[in-house]
């Protein structure tokens, strides 16, 4: 390619970023991205509280960058500015403890660490911790394949992005309690493209404008950064992380902070439970085995719209097929303070609860067995690991 195509392209690109931002201009990347990001995250801590949901990011990426470059003492003062923001800030505290660690600390990086993995609740900030404390964190998950044998077995499989340690110390929880095998398995499978959020005509917008520009050596960029595949852009999260690596790499910090802020104040996106377990239910024909209860797992919100009930789900299945959702459960939404074991015992306790709907052992009225079916983090905190006697009879007389 000339510089001449090259030239015109990113005109191109630029013109059609304009249009995508709503006539708002996309500012012309900076000549010093680095000095343009610093400028960002100035302007971003000088903002009121009010306005700065979403937005702590860039101030973190700011600080990464200086401490890329070796300054610790600057990228230190922007961490500890995030940090009195917000206190919970997981990322920034995994920063510290890596810093802590360059600086020759070993007891404080360890005391750090295990601090880190009390609280930590995402794959990322708990793989970090895990390296500081030298081990390691495996997030591998095998792809689907027919399960043998004619024992019962849970499988669980991924919808969208998920936790994987999550699943993993929560499926492991399970096999404890119910005495089944539980494994993990991936089909590839993302979200459902059609979710309700308020942001859909903006989203609907921002696709239309930035597809094309994927077509050029920018857009190879930022796909092969996130190793994904153009097909997969139909996926709504793999679209936006796209995007927003795309302004990542292209330096344009506003258009990207504004894009995440937006994201975190208004994206709020619930799946339809139905469409959600069609979804899942599609890729697991050939797999079908009557011993074989299939559980699609996703962080993304359910809502249930049909006969049975109306409003927020965690679980949705029928018969040897279930969908379920943990992001109710993330400190992030609920608004608590973050807690493994708090997350891991909820996402143990809705796995036997959806896992039972898909062995159809019916309804149970008992507060204290998992298997009740229950719509709030209230009562699901009141259920017990264990199956009462009626849900237990049940199961063995199934299976
Ligand atoms: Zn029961």
């Amino acid at each position: 390619m000339t510089a001449a195509v090259r030239r015109l392209r990113r005109a191109l690109v630029l013109a059609l970023l304009g249009l995508a931002a709503g006539g708002a201009a996309w500012a012309q990347a900076a000549p010093d991205p680095l000095e343009e990001l610093r400028a960002e995250a100035d302007r971003t801590l000088a903002l009121r509280n009010a306005e700065l949901r979403g937005r702590l990011g860039i101030v973190l990426r700011y600080a990464e960058r200086l401490r890329q470059t070796g300054d610790r003492k600057g990228a230190r003062q922007y961490v500890d500015r995030v940090l009195k923001l917000d206190s919970w800030a997981m990322d920034a505290h995994l920063m510290v403890a890596e810093m802590t660690r360059e600086e020759g600390d070993a007891a404080a990086t360890e005391k750090k660490a295990n601090w880190l993995l009390e609280h930590a609740e995402s794959d990322g900030v708990r793989t970090g911790a895990l390296h500081l404390l030298e081990r390691t964190a495996d997030t591998a998950i095998p792809d689907i394949e027919r399960v043998p044998g004619e024992s019962v077995k849970i499988v669980l499989i991924p919808i969208g992005a998920v936790d994987v340690l999550l699943l993993k110390a929560a499926a492991e929880q399970v096999m404890r309690r119910l005495n089944y095998e539980v494994v993990l398995q991936r089909a590839g499978l993302e979200l459902p493209r059609d979710a309700e959020t308020p942001l859909r005509a903006y989203l609907d917008d921002l696709r239309k404008r930035f597809v094309p520009l994927l077509d050029t050596p920018e857009g190879d960029a930022a796909l092969a950064a996130t190793s994904r595949g153009r097909a997969q852009l139909e996926a709504e999260e793999v679209f936006l992380l796209v995007v927003r690596t795309w302004l990542e790499q292209q330096a344009r910090w506003r258009e990207l902070a504004d894009l995440e802020a937006r994201l975190e104040t208004d994206y709020r996106p619930r799946w339809s439970a139905d469409t959600m377990l069609r979804h899942f239910a599609s890729v697991l024909g050939p797999h079908g085995r009557p011993n074989v209860m299939y559980v699609g797992v996703t962080r993304a919100d359910m809502h249930a719209d049909a006969r049975r009930r109306s409003g927020p789900v965690f679980g949705w299945g029928g018969r040897e097929v279930a969908v379920m959702t943990y992001g109710p459960f993330l400190s992030a939404r609920s608004g608590e303070k973050p807690s493994w074991e708090r997350l891991v015992a909820r996402t143990t306790k809705q796995i036997i609860c959806t896992a039972g709907s898909a062995f159809e052992i019916g309804r149970c009225g008992n507060a204290k067995c998992p298997m009740r079916v229950v719509y709030d983090l209230r009562s699901l905190d009141q259920k017990g690991y264990d199956p009462c006697t009626r849900c237990a009879e049940q199961l063995r007389r199934r299976y």
